[in-house]
């Protein structure tokens, strides 16, 4: 049975082209860009080229992009190389990824103060009235759970307009929007903005974090002078070069991209009511990133769902975090009130362009069908309910 893969927020194949392009910078042209010589120059023209290249089609300046491991490396370098001297408030989204929830925890427990953002029940950050001006604050583009987007400009805006001298240093991880979206450094109006290629089909383990001239950064690694210091270390030219071609494709193709995801998710969704499968979407209808689909199936476990799904060739995650076997619920999900019942039963099902319409269809009939056998076992169902649940919720 072929394997349908639809978690492509997680992550996304790499395109042969990507490959094409960066198999010369592997194989050949394999020189250390920092070294003097010919082969060293090759390598850094290359860089030089894929770093040119990011900044023209994200609307920054090339000395702006610092390339990182990905995603996690970006905005760890942001917020902890842009948190200043204490006393100080971080305002934070409570939507956002573990690799921006982490280092804020880490800088909680060194004595910053952290504001946290309301949220609206689609999964949308509230901007707060800003009295006295954060000196930090970060806000995701994209959420990953459910593909709401969220207010970054108009919170610039708010931070910029608001009656206080002190300038506010505005963070965002930009990682489920870079290729899928349009995405103008300049326009957002942020100090800094994190991604990883292999959200739209680069290879993985490298990002950039996009950071505005004249920041100051504390480095977190200290070494060479690559990249002017704030990121030293050999860079992976190859990977660069991969990073820079894939998303100089999806931004070719993007209107194309989403308006094939968009119609598979009206596909995936008419097919799963045409069957008359129950189940809730948790985020918002319209207006967000069509790729992601967070789906409560009430009564069922998310957990179990998945893994009967991953035994029916269908490749989903769950909404909630799985650790030494409890159950944890979603912290978005949560922040988005969703309902205690529903907690548990989400699942994220996530579109990439290359999916057919027949992949869809089968797609939404195995899960019907998991569904449907499911619900005729009744120890997968959530016990008790939602009272089952609330020891659970923090
Ligand atoms: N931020 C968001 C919103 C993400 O979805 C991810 C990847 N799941 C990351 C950051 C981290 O990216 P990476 O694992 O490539 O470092």
């Amino acid at each position: 049975m072929a394997l349908i893969y639809l978690d492509h927020n997680a992550t996304t194949p790499l395109l042969p082209e990507v490959w094409e392009a960066m198999r010369p910078f592997a194989l050949d042209t394999f020189g250390n860009p920092a070294s003097a010589h010919a082969a060293g120059r090759r390598a850094r023209q290359a860089l030089e080229d894929a770093r040119d290249l990011v900044a023209n089609l994200l609307e920054a300046q090339p000395d702006e992009v610092v390339f990182t491991s990905g995603a996690t490396e970006a905005n760890n370098l942001a917020l902890l190389g842009l948190a200043g001297d204490l006393p100080a408030t971080i305002l934070a989204s409570p939507l956002e990824h573990p690799s921006v929830l982490e280092p804020l925890k880490h800088l909680a427990q060194a004595g910053f103060e952290l504001s946290w953002m309301k949220v609206a029940p689609v999964g949308q950050a509230i901007i707060p009235e800003i009295a006295a001006k954060p000196q930090l604050a970060t806000l995701q583009r994209v959420n990953h759970e459910t593909g709401a987007c969220q207010p970054v400009p108009e919170l610039a805006e708010a931070l910029a307009r608001a009656n206080d001298e002190k300038p506010t240093l505005l963070h965002c991880d930009a990682t489920q929007a870079v290729g899928r979206i349009p995405v103008s450094f300049r326009d957002l109006g942020v100090t800094s903005l994190a991604f990883s290629a292999h959200k739209f089909h680069g290879p993985k383990g490298i990002g950039a974090l996009i950071l505005k001239r004249g920041t100051k950064l504390k480095p977190r690694v200290w070494g060479g002078h690559q990249q002017q210091g704030r990121r030293p270390g050999t860079e992976p030219v190859h990977l660069v070069v991969g990073l820079a071609r894939a998303l100089e494709i999806a931004c070719r193709d993007m209107v194309a991209r989403l308006e094939r995801i968009e119609s598979l998710r009206e596909r995936f969704l008419s097919g799963l009511r045409g069957l008359k499968v129950d189940f809730v979407l948790n985020g918002p209808m319209r207006g967000g990133v069509p790729h992601a689909m967070n789906l409560s199936i009430p009564g069922l476990r998310g957990d179990v769902l998945l893994m009967a799904l991953d035994l029916a060739g269908v490749a989903c995650s769950t909404g909630s975090a799985c650790s030494s076997g409890s159950l944890l619920p979603s912290p978005v999900l949560q922040a988005m009130q969703v309902p205690a019942d529903n907690l548990l039963s989400a699942l994220r099902f996530s579109l990439g362009h290359s999916l057919t319409e027949d992949e869809i269809d089968q797609a939404v009939n195995r899960l019907a069908e998991v569904v449907r056998r499911l619900r005729q076992v009744t120890d997968v169902e959530i016990p008790g309910g939602s009272a089952s649940l609330a020891g659970l919720i923090t």
